[in-house]
């Protein structure tokens, strides 16, 4: 399918909601807590209306187990990489962050994603209702210091190139890798790492079972 039949906008916002998570995949790698991207792909689909759909697979060398579950120490991370999709799609649509997870079917898996995690260890609706307003004070943050700014002037749409056999398009990652070398990543990545840092203090406020 075409990338044509999608507004450039359109195209732009599906691309930043996965540069999130590669982002936050990628920083968390360089915590020592992942292995990092190995594809970020983009595609339109058929069902629902012709939705344009993204997703970042992480990487997971051969001798990890790919159903290997989170741990507990590694959650706010976890949570904070699964997050970034909607606040990158937020930061770029100027929009609050329910939006996307409410309307849309990139950012609706997400937080089922995250939800699954919330009731696996049983931390209940106060820590959601915490952790969902960490997110607006971080996405709020973003847009006002102007924290993304390291992808302004790239044409993103043209980092994308079709693989025939899946039929979807892959995002050329070279470019995006290359960007973690600027000083304004850097201003990225520590707000970043505060935003794990909050989330690890509310999750520590919150009664937990560690057991897993
Ligand atoms: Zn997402």
């Amino acid at each position: 399918m075409e990338l044509d039949r999608y507004s450039p906008e359109e195209v732009e916002r599906v691309i930043y909601h996965e540069l999130g998570h590669y982002y936050g995949l990628e920083i968390n790698k360089s915590e020592d807590i992942c292995y990092g991207t190995h594809k970020v792909r983009v595609w339109g689909t058929v069902e629902s209306q012709y939705e344009l759909l993204g997703d970042t697979i992480p990487f997971i060398p051969e001798d990890v187990d790919p159903k290997r579950k989170v741990k507990f120490k590694d959650l706010s991370y976890y949570f904070a990489r699964t997050a970034m999709g909607c606040i990158f799609q937020c930061y770029y649509q100027n929009s609050d962050i329910n939006e996307c997870y409410n309307q849309n079917r990139n950012g609706s898996e997400d937080i089922q994603q995250r939800q699954g995690q919330i009731d696996r260890f049983r931390l209940g609706y106060d820590f959601r209702d915490t952790l969902n307003k960490l997110e607006e004070h971080f996405l709020e943050k973003l847009i006002e210091e102007k924290l993304i700014n390291f992808l302004d002037k790239i044409d993103l749409a043209s980092e994308l190139s079709l693989n025939t056999e899946s039929n979807k398009y892959e995002l050329n990652l070279e470019l995006f890798w290359g960007l973690m070398e600027s000083p304004k990543f850097e201003k990225f990545k520590s707000a970043y790492l505060s935003f794990v840092e909050q989330i690890d203090e509310a999750l520590r406020n919150y009664k937990v079972d560690k057991s897993k």
